[in-house]
């Protein structure tokens, strides 16, 4: 048999060259978080492209995945308002100059200061839950315009990441839909929306359209029934990027047109357009635009060979958390063959503080400068201060190729604020 050699393909594209990194790693200390706002705009026009044909079509981006002012700014440039579920969601959004019908609320277990702040904004509020009603008419009085979260229960299924529907903690079942929506016509709101998320980090197609039609058949029939006026379905977030090299992008071309036709069918045919559809992604505009940028510390060779770097778990939780794949690049030896399986570690007293488990890299050495991928949706925002390591930088490339620092990294005192000696 010959020997093969040892692969030297499962590379991915980075749209930063390594010298450039390189000179901002001498600028600011690693690790840092690195956007690129080109790519950002990219598939934020490449989603509204998509949706063309549905009336008044607008994302509202999930501020959970990447909150920070200056992303949710040229979000909000390239048409998208913000899906906030807290208070500091709505303080953030509002601060960055969205206000009003940009913010979409869908929150659960929700505290009465949320749904007071997210009506003084005048936001599209989305109930979790059918007591909702009675707690947002006490807190704050029930606003014009009102959502319900479907959760469809053993009609649908989930996908590995977000469970199965009936496990998940959101939304209201089918009958208490309907008893839903007949409360709130009866205590006077006046518009209705209805929104379902069943699916996350989705890669196919079908399960969106597969939702958009649930909802579609739900408008019709409560529009009926009950003689209300729906304004929008709402189909959540979801949309998956491709983590690994060698998986495909999501057909945002076939997922569109599925739901063109069941509009067709299910709401055009029956006289209830304009339904406006809107959604709230997050990881498909910013996930694949944002990079971990970290320094090799350390090499380590004992039952297995460890990379040690100066980024944590408490920067990047979703490998430890989820096993989630993130690729890494070695930056300058993206070409060379990967002759060696390590762990990628970092500093936490948790043996789950690994970026990658027997990952085959080109040979590391100290001082290597590694570039984790598709870091920028559910990264930096999911950060933790566990074992006193304080939460990293965010620099953000502008499309001129002017590298800003939109968030300082944590210092000491940062840490300490909140303590008392
Ligand atoms: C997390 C979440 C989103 C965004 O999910 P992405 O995977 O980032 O698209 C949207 N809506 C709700 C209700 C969520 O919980």
């Amino acid at each position: 048999m010959a020997r093969t050699n040892p692969p030297t393909i499962a590379s991915k594209a980075l749209p930063f060259t390594p010298e450039e990194i390189n000179r901002l790693t001498e600028r600011f200390p690693t690790p840092f978080y690195l956007y690129d706002e080109a790519g950002i705009r990219r598939s934020a026009r490449q989603l509204n492209r998509s949706f063309a044909w549905a009336p008044d079509f607008r994302n509202f981006f999930a501020v959970k995945a990447t909150p920070n002012p200056a992303i949710l700014k040229l979000l909000a440039g390239e048409g998208m308002g913000a899906d906030c579920s807290s208070l500091a969601e709505l303080v953030l959004a509002e601060d960055s100059g969205l206000t009003g019908k940009d913010i979409m609320f869908t929150s659960n277990d929700t505290p009465a200061a949320d749904y007071q702040k997210a009506a003084g904004m005048g936001a599209i509020i989305n109930l979790d839950d059918i007591t909702h009603i009675d707690y947002l008419e006490r807190v704050v009085g029930l606003p014009e315009v009102i959502c319900f979260r479907y959760n469809p229960g053993p009609a649908r299924s989930g996908n590995s990441l977000i469970g199965q529907p009936q496990e998940a903690k959101y939304g209201l079942t089918r009958r208490q839909l309907s008893q839903a929506y007949a409360i709130a016509k009866q205590k006077g709101v006046k518009r209705f929306g209805l929104h379902a998320m069943v699916v996350s980090n989705e890669l196919d197609s079908k399960p969106f359209i597969e939702t958009a039609e649930m909802l579609f058949e739900i408008v019709a029939e409560l529009s009926t029934t009950l003689g209300i006026r729906f304004e929008f379905v709402n189909l959540g977030g979801g949309l998956g990027i491709p983590y690994r090299p060698d998986e495909a992008e999501i057909d945002l071309a076939g997922l569109s047109n599925g739901i063109e036709r069941a509009y067709r069918d299910k709401i055009a045919a029956r006289g209830l357009d304009p339904l406006r559809i809107v959604m709230e992604c997050g990881r498909f505009l910013t996930g694949p635009h944002g990079f971990l940028v970290a320094k090799v510390l350390h090499l380590k060779h004992t039952y297995k060979h460890y990379v040690g770097l100066d980024a944590s778990m408490a920067d990047l939780m979703r490998p430890g958390m989820y096993g989630a794949y993130h690729h890494l690049s070695v930056l300058g030896k993206q070409d060379q063959p990967l002759r060696q399986r390590y762990d990628v570690t970092g500093p936490l007293c948790e043996n789950n503080d690994k970026f990658a488990i027997d990952r085959l890299l080109p040979a590391v050495e100290v001082g290597d400068t590694v570039a984790i991928h598709d870091a920028g949706a559910h990264g930096h925002a999911m950060g933790f201060n566990y074992n006193g390591l304080l939460r990293c930088a965010e620099l953000l490339r502008r499309p001129d190729g002017e590298v800003e620092l939109i968030r300082r990294a944590e210092t000491l005192d940062d840490y300490f604020a909140t303590l008392r000696f």
